[in-house]
């Protein structure tokens, strides 16, 4: 894994000459925020020029639509190291991730916020951490700037639920500012706004989780692109998370398990309205009681049903793509 830093491969050419293959690699969604960038730029390469390792910045522009563009492009045309990715509209910050790491070439890959919430500063701290052995670092802002109501609030919220559920325990999964072993983070599949779930989804895939402190700013320029409403597609995408983390290879074990139980109740329902009926001689086609049985047996056999079509639907998923149902960490003395 380890990549001898001390003899720098040339891999590649661009348009400014031959580039080092970079060490780490630092993934930068950006949607209109032309007012940061000059700085971000600024303090970004600062930290990283301090490293001493060889680097890359991916900035990958999801659309935006003021001048964050064509400052990009006078950046990287002065600077080799720092690459640019527009996306042809606007997809979103996780798709924006996914753009991004699917060009990163580092050993390790850092994310952060463009907005300038996120400390550059901190990077340091967290490559450390993934030095140690740690597959994914994330951070942890501990003293969040942003409005109560509307951010911290929700977050907090969000925050319990996602550590109760998937069985990686941080305590803020918002924070963009985050570094990662580029093999785990490449086994992880981002849909959706699924980043926020990234560090769950790689301890799902079987990598090492940490946490560390780091510095959060208020947003100076621009505007949040995010609302109040991302607080219902958290808890959606966390039941997706929590699914897909326990259950993706036996849908039939949820689906099944709520169907045979309606079944069964709806069964156990309709023998007795028949002892009624056969032995007690009272009427029982009025009775609410018949209608729920009849409804959960109708349900608990669909449910049933449903899981089936899951069973299916995850052996083509599976087979078409050539995903195994397990991943391998290394093997020794093997041909791979
Ligand atoms: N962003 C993006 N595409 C989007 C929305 C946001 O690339 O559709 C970027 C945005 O430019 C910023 C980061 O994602 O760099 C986080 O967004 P924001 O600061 O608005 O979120 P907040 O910090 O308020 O949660
Ligand atoms: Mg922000």
């Amino acid at each position: 894994m380890n990549t001898p830093s001390a003899q720098p491969q040339l891999l590649e050419q661009t348009q400014n000459g031959p580039v080092e293959r970079p060490d780490v690699s630092v993934v930068i969604p950006l949607y209109n925020e032309e007012e940061s960038i000059p700085e971000l730029y600024r303090s970004l390469t600062e930290v990283l020029e301090a490293l001493g390792r060889p680097y890359e910045i991916i900035v990958v522009d999801d659309g935006s639509t003021d001048g964050s563009y064509p400052l990009l492009r006078r950046l990287a045309a002065e600077d080799r190291r720092l690459k640019v990715v527009r996306l042809r509209r606007n997809f979103g910050q996780t798709a924006a991730f996914a753009a991004g790491f699917d060009r990163a070439r580092g050993d390790v890959i850092v994310t952060m916020d463009a907005d300038l919430q996120n400390d550059p500063r901190d990077i340091p701290k967290l490559l450390a951490k993934i030095d140690e052995g740690f597959d994914i670092v994330s951070g942890w802002r501990v003293n969040r700037k942003d409005r109560f109501l509307d951010r911290k609030l929700p977050s907090m919220i969000a925050n319990r639920l996602i550590s109760n559920v998937t069985d990686v325990r941080l305590h803020d999964y918002g924070c963009s500012l985050k570094a990662y072993r580029a093999d785990v983070i490449r086994e992880v599949r981002l849909y959706g706004e699924l980043h926020r779930f990234i560090p769950a989804l790689a301890s799902q895939v079987g990598g090492a989780v940490a946490e560390v402190p780091v510095n959060h700013h208020p947003r100076r320029y621009g505007r949040s692109k995010y609302g109040l409403s991302r607080t219902v597609r958290v808890i959606l995408d966390l039941i997706t998370v929590w699914f897909l983390g326990t259950y993706s290879t036996r849908p039939l074990h949820v689906f099944g398990t709520l169907g045979l139980g309606a079944a069964g109740v709806g069964v156990l329902l309709g023998v007795y309205l028949a002892l009624v009926k056969f032995i007690g001689h009272q009427d029982i086609g009025t009775r609410p009681l018949l209608l729920l049985a009849v409804l959960l047996i109708v349900v608990g056999i669909q449910l049933i049903t449903m899981g089936l079509l899951g069973e299916m639907i995850i052996r083509t998923y599976h087979e078409s793509q050539g995903k195994p149902i397990y991943i391998v960490r290394e093997v020794l003395n093997g041909d791979e």
